[in-house]
């Protein structure tokens, strides 16, 4: 077995254990595989051992493997920072985006979605550690920017995401989690048909789970520490 199956097995296994000790169904969590920096024969090796959703962070070089991985049935998701003059590539090329945290960026990607497409899968990305983090909406920003993403036709949209600063115990992982969860419970309260929290990565998946995690989002632990050219 290659070193990614064998990873990518193990990854699983953590997923089942972390399910288990939360009560919840292993398959209530999906494996986000991210491949950002790893080349085509690795996701092929990946895809070789049964995964088919691969996250990606940097539009041109996710766009350059979706073309050519195209005889292979992959579900791409972009789960990086997104600038407004990229929107097009992202619409055209993905399943999924996990990054939304203006209404810019999702009435951009809205507009652009190829009409054959079937509607964008969309998260809103939310800041839950506070002033430690840049990216993501205020908590507080998030009803009325899903509210206004709800209504646009060419999005789908799916849930909450959250990149909390890196924290060693368990514990501390999981506040930012329940913040994200809390939110998201509030959300569907009011009304929002929301079905995914997109958390937890190679160092945090087992508080991400705990805290009720639908999709991980896992790269170190499937193909190793990435270096960039
Ligand atoms: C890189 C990245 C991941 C994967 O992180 P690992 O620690 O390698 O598992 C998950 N989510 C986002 C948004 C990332 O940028």
């Amino acid at each position: 077995m290659s070193a990614i199956a064998g990873n990518l097995q193990a990854v699983l296994a953590r997923i089942a254990a972390a399910s288990k000790a939360a009560g919840r169904q292993p398959e209530s969590v999906q494996l986000l595989a991210v491949s950002k920096a790893w080349p085509e024969t690795c996701i092929r090796t990946a895809a070789a051992a049964g995964q088919r959703a691969f996250g990606e962070n940097y539009v041109q070089e996710a766009v350059d493997k979706v073309m050519a991985m195209r005889d292979l049935d992959l579900e791409w998701h972009f789960i990086g920072p997104l600038q407004s003059n990229k929107t097009r590539l992202v619409a055209e090329h993905f399943a999924w985006v996990h990054s939304i945290d203006r209404l810019k960026l999702a009435e951009r990607l809205s507009a652009q979605r190829p009409g054959q497409l079937p509607a964008l899968q969309v998260c809103v990305q939310v800041n839950v550690s506070g002033e430690a983090s840049k990216s993501g909406c205020r908590p507080e920003e998030a009803v009325a920017l899903c509210q206004a993403i709800a209504v646009l036709p060419g999005l789908k949209l799916r849930g909450l995401m959250a990149i909390p600063e890196p924290a060693d115990d368990e514990a501390a992982q999981r506040a930012p989690f329940r913040r994200l969860r809390e939110l998201y419970e509030h959300l569907r309260a009011a009304g929002l048909p929301l079905d995914t929290l997109s958390m937890g990565m190679s160092h945090d998946l087992e508080a991400a789970v705990a805290e009720g995690a639908t999709i991980v989002r896992i790269g170190t632990a499937i193909f190793g520490e990435r270096h960039y050219a």
